[in-house]
């Protein structure tokens, strides 16, 4: 096999790059981050004809190679440097045929980079409908190029491509802009003192704000003769530069383009003033948001329920057809519900995407952000945010997932790191029994106290994640200006490919990123709650039937129930929970809430089973656990262990503290670093043991 060829996708926000990527790349492709960086890094292989290959880059969005924000950094640090593995062998340059004057732009400018520049015109459908006509081959000459005339959406001209890419040897590297005209001395000079550099590239280099691989930044201010430009100086260069671009582009459309101004209008303006209407837009999007809530609530519910069954038997079914042993007993009670709590998360991230990808392509999202963004930038929050808030509802996991779509990066870590605190659906088992426990089945005016106290928990969650997003924004320093530009893309039937692929997309790099870490965690809490030292765990079953001997009537039932309470208590889990119980007293709880916390880091309802073996009841039984609850005495304070301070301190810290460890892993997987989930576990676990704390100490 030879070399592939390095192809790199590079266009403004909405031409369609990711589109015309589906369509060369399938299911080929892969998504990670940039080192370092939350932005997302999309490549893939494409066949070509001949046998070849292509690997395909496709770069976030930018509107010129003037960069402001992260995203548009990485595209320039790629083109600028030679030895970056991904350095294209040839660009293609992806536009909408709508948008070309602005779309070309960026064309000029990596053009006079002198890399191999394809040109592909998408959304070639559209042209009829808006009465476009084009002179490709005499655009062709005068930019220099070859075009490519596509519809990824119709699956048209991506063949050609393909052959244009195959032949990318044969064009021509000539600038179409001859840039240095803007202050030919000043460029004149750079020429002479760097022979060997790439004009433009230079200039870019002098301009831009940026690492720059094998191009010394230094060497070149060092140089005297180019401090002679102050900053503002070289703005006004920038400025030149751009008007020379954009006459020589109204020239050539001039030549080569015409619009047939009576074609019909879309229906965009008349969804528009619907869609974005100060009162409709708001009741529609509450629509929606209800019916994604909807979604990734209840009906995830019936596969959620069918995967643990089936994880439940498949458990059950290694552990009968193996033989007996530590090593089945890693397979069926570590391993593999191990597994399953990985792939529980499936449906509602499938479901979750299923939707914001339709809301993405259909160009709805971005009327979302019209509506939203005002209201939540107050907060360092995008107008985006709100689908993550409101999903995390059901689940952080998924929502932390679907702040991926926001483009500015301080909004989408402000995002990552506010959703865990936002009331998941973990956390309601544990608030249940408790307030079942502590809070009165009274009503006040017809107001259930029960019931207050549920809803109180949710809006405290919402509140808190709002409040430390308005902290966060004061505290994070960050390089990317946020600027107020909204483009309204058209409105658009969301192309099935793209929705199907970022739905299997989204859901393999959970199971693969995130999977990987749930999977260690479980293991790890699995074998510290099945082992222990010394002859209490070991013997566990000999101390626990020699105390029930003499006694007739009890059943073998509550004999294993006994056992299994006994080797919890004595094993690595178990030492632990006593362990700590001097600094979780202060908060009200004994040595057994202590084991149910730590058991529960591997999800938040697993508080209510480890209570009840413990207690050595039968997990199913409600009633009977809340009863055993009920009779727990203080080992402290005497009198009972679930008081109204000590259930309230409960509550509280499982609604701040971060119990989650697949919310974790899947905040590492998205933003790269262990740095944020580390801060998050140890933040917010601070911060809930001293509400909790505060609460127990001032109630009690
Ligand atoms: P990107 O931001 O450049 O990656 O653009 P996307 O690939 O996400 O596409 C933006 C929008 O344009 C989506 O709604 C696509 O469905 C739509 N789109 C992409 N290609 C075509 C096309 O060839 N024709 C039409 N009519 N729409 C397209
Ligand atoms: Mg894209």
């Amino acid at each position: 096999m030879g070399k592939q060829i390095n192809v790199a996708l590079i266009g403004n926000p909405n031409t369609g790059k990711t589109s015309v990527f589906n369509q060369l790349t399938g299911l080929n492709q892969k998504v990670g981050n940039y080192p370092g960086i939350t932005v997302e890094k999309k490549e893939g292989i494409c066949k070509l004809p001949r046998g070849l290959k292509a690997h395909i880059l496709d770069l976030p969005g930018t509107y010129s190679l003037n960069a402001s924000s992260v995203d548009e950094n990485v595209v320039i640090e790629l083109l600028l440097n030679k030895n970056d593995k991904d350095y294209p062998d040839v660009a293609v340059v992806v536009s909408d045929v709508e948008n070309l004057k602005r779309n070309l732009l960026l064309f000029t400018q990596i053009k006079d980079l002198g890399i191999p520049t394809i040109l592909a015109i998408n959304m070639a459908d559209r042209m009829d409908r808006k009465g476009i006509s084009l002179d490709i081959k005499l655009l062709e000459e005068r930019l220099k190029t070859r075009i490519a005339l596509v519809s990824a959406r119709k699956n048209m001209g991506i063949e050609e491509l393909k052959e244009l890419i195959i032949n990318y040897r044969h064009m021509t590297v000539d600038p179409c802009v001859n840039a240095s005209v803007i202050d030919p001395e000043y460029f004149g000079n750079l020429r002479k003192t760097f022979p060997n550099q790439s004009l433009y590239k230079l200039w870019l280099v002098i301009t831009q704000d940026v690492n720059f691989g094998n191009i010394n930044r230094g060497e070149i201010n060092r140089s005297s003769d180019f401090n002679t430009k102050s900053v503002s100086d070289l703005k006004r260069l920038q400025q030149k530069e751009t008007i020379l671009r954009y006459q020589f582009i109204n020239g050539v459309l001039k030549e080569t383009m015409t619009v047939d101004k009576n074609a019909a209008t879309d229906l965009r303006s008349r969804f528009d003033r619907i869609l974005t209407h100060k009162v409709w837009g708001y009741v529609i999007f509450f629509g929606i948001l209800l019916l994604i809530f909807q979604a990734i609530y209840s009906w995830s519910s019936y596969p959620m329920d069918m995967i643990d069954a089936a994880f439940a038997s498949l458990s059950e079914w290694t552990k009968n057809t193996l033989p007996a042993g530590s090593f089945t007993n890693l397979i069926s009670e570590g391993i593999v519900p191990g597994l399953g709590g990985i792939v529980i998360f499936i449906p509602q991230i499938a479901f979750l995407f299923f939707f914001i990808s339709i809301l993405e392509e259909s160009g709805y999202m971005s009327r979302v952000v019209f509506l939203m963004d005002r209201i939540m930038r107050r907060f360092g929050l995008s107008g985006k945010s709100v689908v993550p808030l409101v999903s995390g509802t059901a689940c952080a996991i998924p929502a932390v997932m679907a702040t991926r779509n926001i483009e500015n990066w301080k909004e989408r870590l402000i995002t990552i790191l506010v959703v865990p605190f936002t009331t998941c659906s973990a956390r309601l088992p544990v608030y249940l029994i408790i307030i079942a426990l502590v809070i009165p089945n009274e009503s006040f005016f017809g107001f259930n106290y029960q019931g207050l106290t549920l809803m109180i928990l949710y809006l405290l969650g919402f509140g808190m994640a709002i409040f430390s997003s308005w902290l966060l924004n004061k505290i994070l320093k960050t390089s990317s200006k946020s600027y107020f530009v909204i483009e309204m893309p058209n409105y658009k039937l969301p192309m099935a490919k793209n929705v199907a692929i970022n739905v299997v997309e989204k859901t393999k790099s959970f199971v693969f990123g995130a999977g990987k870490i749930i999977l260690a965690i479980s293991v790890i809490l699995w074998v510290l709650a099945s082992y222990g030292p010394g002859d209490d765990f070991n013997n566990a079953k000999e101390i626990v039937t020699a105390q029930y001997e003499n006694n007739e009537n009890v059943e073998d039932e509550s004999v294993e129930e006994a056992i299994a309470s006994y080797k919890l208590k004595n094993s690595y889990i178990g030492i632990m929970g006593r362990g700590i119980e001097p600094a979780v007293a202060p908060l009200g709880y004994d040595w057994k809430i202590g084991i149910a916390i730590i058991s529960s880091f591997a999800a938040r309802e697993v508080f209510v089973g480890t209570l009840a073996t413990i207690y050595s009841v039968g997990s199913d039984e409600e009633e009977t656990i809340k009863n055993r609850m009920a009779a727990e005495t203080n080992p402290v304070l005497g009198g009972p262990l679930f008081t109204f301070a000590s259930g309230i301190s409960l509550l509280l810290f499982y609604a701040f503290a971060m119990q989650c460890m697949s919310t974790l892993a899947i905040v590492k997987r998205e933003t790269n670093t262990w740095k944020w989930p580390v801060l998050q576990l140890v933040i917010m676990t601070a911060f809930a043991y001293v509400v909790a704390l505060i609460a127990f100490q001032v109630l009690k």
